[in-house]
């Protein structure tokens, strides 16, 4: 499961415990990415990501962090990313977990056509975004037959909406609460002009 985790939130970890029962997947490795093709750069810096997302999940012992884009460093592409995961784990079966408003998007991604050879996608609605069905996947260029589709509730919690919160100064609750405390004792996301979209 990619993402800027810019903060991890409780939704990701909702999504991602969906994605586990509904694919029955033994494992969810949370890939922080480096710089996001598709949007500006995450507030929070790579390492303090990486941070954060390793606080978010500890108590799982399902969950994972992989540093593998932080540490390639660039543009992330998951084709690279879901490449150089096959050959550090060789015996493993991967599959990529997108939230629908991610997965829509799909089509416009480099070499989709090799993501897809590489993974299995998995696919879990999003509050917000309509609840997806197989005629929607083939819009965004997924074959439903090959796709696990997960609809399922998860929290309606964004980064970028907690983002907001933090630099107006108002309570968030929707993080695990050592994200909370390295985000107050960081300072991050506090200053205005800092906070993305
Ligand atoms: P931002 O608002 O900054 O985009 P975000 O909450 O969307 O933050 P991302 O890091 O962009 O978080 O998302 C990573 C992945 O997690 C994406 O596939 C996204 O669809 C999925 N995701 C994020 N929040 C949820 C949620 N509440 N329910 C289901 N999937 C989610
Ligand atoms: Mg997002």
């Amino acid at each position: 499961m990619g993402g800027t985790f810019d903060p991890i939130h409780l939704g990701h970890l909702a999504a991602a415990r969906v994605a586990m029962e509904c694919a029955e997947l033994d494992r969810v490795l949370f890939v922080p990415s480096g710089t996001p093709p598709h949007r500006g750069p995450a507030v929070a810096s790579g390492a303090q990501r990486l941070e954060m997302s390793r606080l978010a999940i500890d108590s799982e012992s399902a969950f994972e962090v992989s540093d593998v884009e932080i540490r390639r460093g660039g543009t992330s592409y998951t084709t690279d990313t879901l490449r150089e995961l096959k050959r550090e784990r060789p015996g493993d079966q991967l599959f990529l977990v997108l939230g629908w408003d991610a997965a829509r998007q799909f089509s416009s991604w480099r070499e989709p056509e090799e993501v897809r050879r590489l993974a299995t996608i998995v696919v879990v609605s999003r509050p917000g975004s309509e609840s997806p069905d197989a005629t929607m996947l083939v819009a965004a260029g997924l074959d439903p037959a090959k796709t696990v589709l997960c609809v399922r509730p998860t929290p309606d919690i964004s980064g970028s909406a907690l983002r907001r919160a933090i630099a107006a100064g108002e309570p968030v609750r929707d993080l695990a609460p050592a994200v909370e405390r390295y985000i107050a004792k960081h300072r991050l996301y506090m200053d205005n002009r800092d906070v993305g979209c």
